[in-house]
């Protein structure tokens, strides 16, 4: 049961999609991988015996946070994000919600989905500067602020990119319920909740917060995901990806469901594991929204530190995961990315094969790459852009490729964008080996 949910943990950090070809926007349909739970922690929506909804212009909340490895309590400023006294501006946020409730019916013939309740709008008191840890409104409060200052941040660096407004949604109940044949034949309905999850759902332009776990909780993981601010920006970052290159709709990719095709191969009869192109683009994805979290929040903000299954892993800056292994992308990590055989993959023992794993490594080497011609995270933030504009522009040609290739091709891309930046080429050709030892670079080949 802990390695079970151990290996799910893995998929925290998620990105969800809808099915491409589906006109209808249902919310969850058609997604797979979270984590799954019998006792939801579900927060409630603080009661209080409000006075005034009218907010004055400079509106300031104390925010319950999780930073450097223990809770803090901090106040920021709103202005601009609540209207009314909704938080919605329109622009990076159209409306935030809570308290959806639907059930997913999975069948061997085909999936249903019910819609038990709508969503609801979260509704601020102008009488309070604070709201509890663990409500409704707390959880919103600091999803909302981490996404607008990432908003902010990458706007000032990028202009160009037109970012729609995402709905906010905090911890709905989604239910699913397998319809499974029990050792007798009979037909049985086995349900539980998803939970302990943040999800980028690009079909409806949403990011969600699932309710923490009791499990979870006895397992070690204690912080709900909307005190970390690295979690709101990371999914943020998902949909900035998603609007510079909006693949999900119009490329018809399918789903990001990693962890699952990882325990089914396809290849069944001899169980190989086949890589495919998909699986790339989610790597690509995974480490574009951690370097977005870490260039457009502030030092004290974007740490990992204390969070089971994030800690030094998923630190943009630490070069090793939690157990020493290197996130040099070496040829023996391409390799191990690229095999055959399954590598076993914890949050303890992390595999390279796990796409949010070949995410983290790519974003310590880009970063590092970037790093040694450039210190401006505005700067990084354009060459970012620039590359995933280049995925965009050359998706046709880029898809004939074989997995493999297409990973070196697109590599590759990225790290020609970076040694144009170098005055002297063997420079340049230096800091690619250290970072990027494992691919053969043109004109840098005999520096290698
Ligand atoms: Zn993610």
């Amino acid at each position: 049961m802990k390695q079970f949910f151990f290996v799910i943990l893995l998929s925290v950090l998620v990105v969800a999609c809808g099915d491409p070809s589906s006109n209808r926007k249902v919310p969850f349909e058609n997604i797979t991988v979270t984590n799954y739970s019998n006792v939801p922690l579900f927060p409630e929506s603080q009661i209080v015996d409000c006075h005034s909804r009218n907010f004055a212009d400079n509106i300031q909340f104390g925010l319950h946070l999780f930073l450097n490895g223990k809770s803090t309590f901090e106040y920021m400023n709103f202005s601009g994000l609540i209207h009314l006294s909704l938080i919605e501006d329109g622009q990076i946020i159209a409306r935030t919600v809570y308290g959806e409730k639907v059930e997913i019916i999975r069948s061997p013939i085909q999936d249903r989905y019910i819609g038990i309740e709508g969503p609801k709008k979260v509704s601020l008191c102008a009488d309070l500067d604070q709201y509890e840890q663990g409500t409704i409104e707390s959880a919103a409060l600091n999803a909302a602020y981490f996404i607008s200052k990432t908003n902010a941040k990458f706007k000032t660096a990028v202009k160009d990119i037109n970012i729609r407004p995402i709905t906010l949604n905090i911890s709905p109940s989604i239910l699913q319920s397998n319809i499974v044949e029990n050792y007798a034949g009979e037909k049985i309905k086995e349900s539980s909740y998803w939970t302990d999850n943040a999800l980028y759902t690009p079909l409806n332009e949403s990011i969600t917060f699932l309710p923490h776990s009791q499990e979870m909780r006895k397992m070690g993981l204690t912080v709900n995901f909307w005190e970390v601010p690295m979690i709101a920006s990371h999914e943020y970052g998902h949909h900035i990806y998603q609007a510079i290159f909006p693949h999900s709709r119009g490329l018809s990719l399918g789903c990001f469901d990693h962890l699952k095709k990882k325990t089914k191969p396809k290849n069944k009869s001899y169980g190989f594991r086949v890589v495919s192109m998909d699986d790339i683009m989610t790597a690509y994805n995974e480490a574009f929204a951690d370097l977005i979290s870490y260039y457009t929040l502030e030092e004290h903000e974007r740490g990992v530190e204390g969070i089971m299954c994030l800690k030094v892993t998923r630190d943009v800056g630490s070069s090793v995961m939690i157990n020493g292994k290197s996130k040099v992308i070496t040829k023996s990590l391409i390799h191990s990315f690229f095999s055959f055989f399954e590598e076993s993959s914890s949050c303890d023992y992390p595999s390279y094969q796990e796409v949010h794993i070949l995410g983290a490594s790519l974003a310590f080497s880009m970063d590092q790459l970037m790093n040694s011609h450039t210190s401006s995270k505005e700067e990084k933030l354009r060459i970012l852009v620039a590359w995933v504009k280049d995925l965009k522009a050359n998706h046709k040609k880029y898809k004939e490729l074989l997995p493999r290739k297409y990973f070196e091709n697109t590599m590759t891309a990225f790290i020609e964008m970076n040694l144009k930046q170098f005055h002297d080429q063997d420079q340049g050709c230096e800091a690619v080996k250290a970072s990027f030892p494992g691919l053969e670079i043109n004109g840098c080949s005999n520096g290698l």
